[in-house]
């Protein structure tokens, strides 16, 4: 439910800083770079783009962090949807190399971003990737195996049960992946704090400002709301999942799923996550899970096949929490919402060049605190004319989603019920 500010309600709305309002647009204006969607894959392109001395407008249709990046799970993930194994078979060692070092680097700018722009967000560092059974158990042994060789990733360890059980206070798992370098962040104010970052630099935002056409026109573009529009040589789709048939070949390639979070309150003495880490599981509908600034946990998961909400959603994820941390049984749960995150074939993102001058990223598949920084900073440079790194991404094969709605809502359930039955059976 949206509420005065124009930000659903959730927990991050009631701790957010404040960004004022920025104006709609209401005139005909020009800029070397137009982007549209205002979340963190926006913003991070906007701050490139300017430290390139180009000009930039961010058009977004509702708030500025008002998609996934106001709502998500906060959690800041080197690597992939794809597992590190599954990566490094896919696209070989020197391509999988590039791709991983490109993923630690997006946690990177994060620390880069606080750093040079003061922003105020809660990161905090410190990651698990966790097994709930004897082939997870496996999967993240092969990674483990494979960060400290051609990865060169040592800093990666792993960790048995008792060693869990020390610092998050669970037996759940047989064993994880621990990354000190991985993390998670209050992602409403890190998105805020990156477009404040843009305004500081120069760039042009613009809220409640729906695009509703892109034009093609000889070497430029006209970007149009209902009230006025953007003349730009270059164009970034910066929507992900909340793209809505604004371009077809873009929403061609990913699949709108909704997740749900829910927050306990504050737990004080009892918060079982003593090392501040976040954690998630490797089932395909996880359960992604962090304690916030304030002593509580976060705790997401629970996938529609719908995309609509159970009425008892928050319920779910309090019983799903309590497998993991029985001893919270009497704990309230004080927030609660939803919100979509955009899913690919591959599970890699889609960073890719669509013709006439406009690009996308988009498809992070529950990657996108990390990757979107990343994600901007290629953008940016493949418009300043350097696509090297640019087409680390750009080369990835996307697999089609079926475009009209009445296709999309079976593949989404039936990929959901597929999952849930690959985890259950592999218990
Ligand atoms: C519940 C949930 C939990 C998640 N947890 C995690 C997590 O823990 N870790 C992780 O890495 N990822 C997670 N994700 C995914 C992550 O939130 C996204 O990958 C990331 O926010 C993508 O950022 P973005 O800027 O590309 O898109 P978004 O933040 O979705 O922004 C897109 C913006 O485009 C705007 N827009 C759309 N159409 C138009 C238009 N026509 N004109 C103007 N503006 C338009 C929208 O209003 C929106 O603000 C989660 C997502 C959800 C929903």
């Amino acid at each position: 439910m949206a509420t005065e500010n124009g930000y659903i309600d959730s927990y991050y709305q009631a701790t957010a800083n404040v960004l004022p309002e920025q104006p709609t647009l209401t005139n005909d204006i020009q800029a070397d770079v137009c982007i549209i969607g205002g979340g963190l894959t926006g913003t991070n392109a906007a701050i490139e783009l300017r430290k390139k001395g180009m000009s930039v407008v961010v058009l977004e249709g509702q708030r500025i962090a008002f998609g996934g990046s106001g709502r998500n799970g906060g959690q800041a993930l080197v690597g992939y949807c794809l597992g590190l194994r599954e990566v490094d078979e896919t696209y070989g060692p020197e391509w999988g190399k590039q791709l991983w070092d490109l993923s630690v680097e997006s946690i990177d700018i994060i620390r880069e971003r606080i750093q040079e722009f003061n922003i105020d967000c809660d990161f905090q560092q410190g990651y698990i990737e966790l097994a709930l059974n004897k082939g997870q158990e496996e999967e993240l042994k092969s990674w483990h195996a494979l960060k400290h060789g051609r990865y060169n990733y040592p800093v990666a360890q792993w960790w048995d049960t008792d060693k869990i059980e020390q610092v998050a206070n669970t037996r759940r798992y047989l064993g994880g992946l621990f990354d000190p370098n991985s993390g998670h962040v209050h992602t409403l104010n890190y998105t805020l704090g990156l477009a404040q970052a843009a305004i500081s630099s120069g760039a042009e935002i613009y809220e409640n400002s729906p695009v509703i056409k892109i034009e093609k026109g000889a070497g430029i573009n006209t970007v149009k709301t209902a009230t006025g529009s953007v003349k730009a040589k270059q164009v970034l789709l910066a929507c992900n999942a909340y793209l809505n048939g604004l371009n077809r070949k873009a929403q061609s390639i990913v699949l709108p799923v909704a997740s749900y979070i829910a927050v306990t309150e504050p737990l004080g003495d009892r918060q079982p996550i003593t090392n501040q880490m976040a954690m998630s599981d490797l089932n395909n509908c996880l359960d992604y899970l962090r304690p916030t600034a304030d002593g509580r946990i976060l705790f997401g998961g629970v996938n529609h096949p719908f995309n609509g909400e159970y009425s008892d959603s928050q319920e779910r994820l309090r019983q799903r929490m309590l497998k993991v941390f029985p001893q919270l049984s009497d704990v309230k749960m004080e927030y609660h919402w939803g919100g979509l995150f955009a899913v690919t074939r591959s599970y890699m993102p889609e960073i890719t060049h669509l013709g006439n001058d406009i690009y996308t990223a988009h498809g992070y598949t529950g990657h996108g605190v990390g990757l979107t920084n990343i994600a901007g900073r290629v953008v940016a440079e493949a418009m300043a004319g350097q696509a090297g790194r640019f087409d680390v991404f750009s080369r990835i094969k996307q697999g089609w989603i079926p475009t009209p709605e009445v296709l999309r809502k079976p593949a989404l359930a039936l990929a959901i019920w597929k999952s849930q039955l690959e985890d259950a059976l592999a218990k």
